[in-house]
């Protein structure tokens, strides 16, 4: 079975409007693995990285109030 990853839909995710106090993505926090990250700090969309790393777990989608990480 092909393994699964989260991705990112730039065009939803805003930091802004999720984290309006620190500016930290909330699938940030919830990535146990450490996975999803704000490389250029906060305020940035995050990426995953390193991508083949990713578990595929789902809990940075669960996360996402603006639906922005789907699991594929
Ligand atoms: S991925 Fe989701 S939780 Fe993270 S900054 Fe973007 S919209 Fe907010
Ligand atoms: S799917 Fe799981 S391991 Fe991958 S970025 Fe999201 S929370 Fe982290």
């Amino acid at each position: 079975m092909p393994k699964r990853i989260a991705i990112i839909d730039y065009a939803k995710c805003a930091p802004e409007k999720c984290a309006p106090s620190d500016g930290i993505c909330l699938a940030v926090r919830a990535c146990t693995h450490g996975i999803m990250q704000q490389v250029d700090g906060p305020y940035d969309p995050p990426m995953v990285f390193p991508p083949n790393m990713c578990q595929g777990c789902g809990d940075c989608s669960q996360a996402c109030p603006q639906n922005a990480i789907i699991i594929v």
